[in-house]
C-alpha cells in the first residue's frame, strides 16, 4: 500500500533527529509518522487507524489517552510542575511508593524512583554493590545476566544484557557473565511455561565455581524476557535460580520493566511465576507510558542496611539519584495509571483472557512453516521466524512493515515478532491482528 502523505517534514528536519533503535536511513526514506492515539489505536498522517499490537513499547496496557491519567497530569502541571528531588519532597511520591508496593510481592516495600528502565537497572546494580560493601563484603562487585537478556541502554544495562547486537559496538562494559537462555531444543511451541529447560539454571553453579561467590554481587534476569524474543521461563527455572542465589549469598534481581503491572495476568512476573527476588526493576506501565518514570522495589532488609549506618542522620545513606527521581507529574500519572488498572480489574481480565490469546496466536503455526517457534504468556507472545539469506532480522522487519501498511503496529527483535496488545483488547481485535499477521507471513512465501 502506498502512503498518501509520507511526511510533512523536510529532509533537513528528518535528518536532524538521530532516532533511537531505528534504521534511520530506511525510516527517513519511508517515514511512518504517528499523529495521535486514542484507546487501542494510533492515527497516522494519512488518517489511517492503526491497532497498537505492542501497547506502545510494552508501556500502554491501558490504551492511549486515558481520561483519568490525562486529567491527573493536567492538574499536576498546574499545581506543582517540578519539585527538587533531593532533600525536599512532595506528597505524591510517598502515595505512589505505597501504591506500587501494593503491587509488589510481600517484603519488597521500599521504592526508589528513577526516570526510566535503564536507570532502574543502574540503580539496582549500584545498590547491590553498595549493599555488600556495607556488609563488609566489598569484593562482591560482579554481575551475572543471561544470554538474550535486555536490561536497558546504559553501560550497566548493556553489560548484563545478552543481545549481541546491542553490545558489539561498545567494547568493555562492567565485569559480567551470562547464563544461557532457556530456549532449548524440544521446547518449541510450548504454550505458557515449557516443561524442559529448568536445568539451565544450574549453569549458575558453574559460573559461581569459575568466579567465586565472594566476587558476585547479583544475578539479574527478566522473569519473562521481552526484547530478546519473549522467552517464558521453563517450569522450575526461576525457583532454582532463587535457591542457588540463597545458598551462595548472591542477590537476585528481577528486571520487570515489561512484566510488572499486569502484562502477565498477575501483578508482577514474580507473582506469575511464584518466585520472590530481592529487588524488582520497573518502568513503562507504571505511568502507562504517559510520562517517563522508573522505579526499583527493594526488600526491606536492603533498605534497612543503608538506614542503620551509624552516621549523623543528615548524612546521605546512599549518594545516588536523579534530577527526575519522583518527578511530580510522573507520580501523578503513576497514581492514576495504577488506580485505573485496579478499578477496571484489568489484571484479572488479562488472566481470564490469556487462554483466548494463546489459542489465537498458536493458530498461526499450521499455515506458516517459516515459523519455528511460538511462545506466549499473559497478553504477550513471541513468534520466531526462520532466517532468510542468513539474516535473522530481514523477514521480521518486512513483516512488521507489511503489518503497518495493513493498519497494525507490531515490533520485531532479531528473529522474533513481538506482540503485547492492550489489556482490554477484545477477542475480535485479537482475531483481526492475528489474521493480518497470517497474511503478512504468507507474503514471505511469495
Ligand atoms: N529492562 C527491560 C526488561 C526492558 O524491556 C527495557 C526497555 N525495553 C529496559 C530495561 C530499559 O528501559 P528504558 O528504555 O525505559 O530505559
Amino acid at each position: 500500500m502506498s502512503h498518501i502523505v509520507k511526511s510533512r517534514l523536510t529532509q533537513a528536519q528528518l535528518d536532524a533527529h538521530w532516532m533511537a533503535y531505528t534504521g534511520n536511513r530506511q525510516f527517513k526514506k519511508d517515514p511512518r509518522i504517528i499523529v495521535s492515539a486514542e484507546g487501542r489505536y494510533y492515527t497516522d498522517l494519512d488518517g489511517r487507524k492503526i491497532f497498537d499490537g505492542l501497547s506502545g513499547l510494552w508501556t500502554c496496557g491501558l490504551g492511549h489517552s486515558v481520561p483519568s491519567i490525562n486529567e491527573a497530569v493536567a492538574n499536576q502541571v498546574k499545581t506543582l510542575d517540578y519539585s527538587p528531588a533531593f532533600q525536599f519532597g512532595h506528597e505524591k511520591s510517598f502515595l505512589l511508593a505505597e501504591k506500587i508496593s501494593e503491587f509488589m510481592p510481600s517484603g519488597l516495600n521500599r521504592i526508589f524512583f528513577t526516570g526510566s528502565g535503564s536507570e532502574s537497572v543502574d540503580t539496582a546494580l549500584k545498590v547491590a554493590r553498595a549493599y555488600w560493601r556495607k556488609k563488609g563484603m566489598g569484593t562482591k562487585t560482579k554481575f551475572i545476566g543471561r544470554a538474550k537478556g535486555y536490561h536497558g541502554a546504559g553501560i550497566s544495562g548493556f553489560s548484563v544484557g545478552g543481545i549481541p547486537a546491542n553490545r558489539t559496538l561498545y567494547g568493555q562494559g562492567l565485569e559480567s557473565y551470562h547464563l544461557p537462555h532457556t530456549q532449548v531444543p524440544g521446547s518449541e511451541f510450548s504454550k505458557g511455561m515449557a516443561d524442559i529447560g529448568k536445568e539451565r539454571a544450574d549453569e549458575l553453579l558453574n559460573l559461581i565455581t569459575m568466579h567465586d561467590a565472594s566476587n558476585i554481587a547479583a544475578v539479574i534476569v527478566e522473569p519473562m524476557s521481552g526484547s530478546g524474543g519473549v522467552i517464558i521461563p521453563p517450569k522450575g527455572y526461576l525457583q532454582r535460580l532463587r535457591e542457588i542465589c540463597d545458598q551462595h549469598n548472591i542477590l537476585l534481581i528481577f528486571d520487570e520493566v515489561i512484566t510488572a503491572f499486569g502484562r502477565m495476568g498477575a501483578q508482577t512476573g514474580s507473582e506469575a511465576f511464584g518466585v520472590i527476588p530481592d529487588a524488582i526493576t520497573m518502568a513503562k506501565q507504571v505511568t502507562n507510558g504517559v510520562i517517563p518514570m522508573g522505579a526499583v522495589a527493594f526488600k526491606q532488609e536492603i533498605y534497612d542496611t543503608f538506614m542503620d549506618n551509624g552516621g549523623p542522620d543528615y548524612m546521605l545513606e546512599i549518594p545516588h539519584g536523579y534530577t527526575y527521581s519522583a518527578h511530580p507529574i510522573a507520580c501523578a500519572a503513576g497514581l492514576a495509571s495504577l488506580e485505573e488498572i485496579k478499578q477496571q480489574n484489568l489484571i484479572a481480565r488479562v488472566k481470564d483472557m490469556s487462554p483466548v490469546w494463546e489459542n489465537c496466536v498458536h493458530q498461526l503455526r499450521d499455515a506458516n512453516p517459516i515459523i519455528t517457534d511460538i511462545r506466549n504468556y499473559g497478553f504477550a507472545a513471541g513468534i520466531t521466524i526462520a532466517p532468510v539469506d542468513g539474516e535473522p532480522s530481514k523477514r521480521p522487519f518486512q513483516i512488521a512493515m507489511s503489518m503497518w501498511d495493513k493498519g497494525y503496529y507490531v515490533r520485531y527483535g532479531a528473529d522474533t515478532i513481538q506482540l503485547a496488545p492492550p489489556f482490554a483488547t477484545e477477542k475480535a481485535e485479537m482475531d483481526s491482528l492475528i489474521n493480518a499477521l497470517g497474511d503478512s507471513l504468507q507474503e514471505q512465501n511469495q
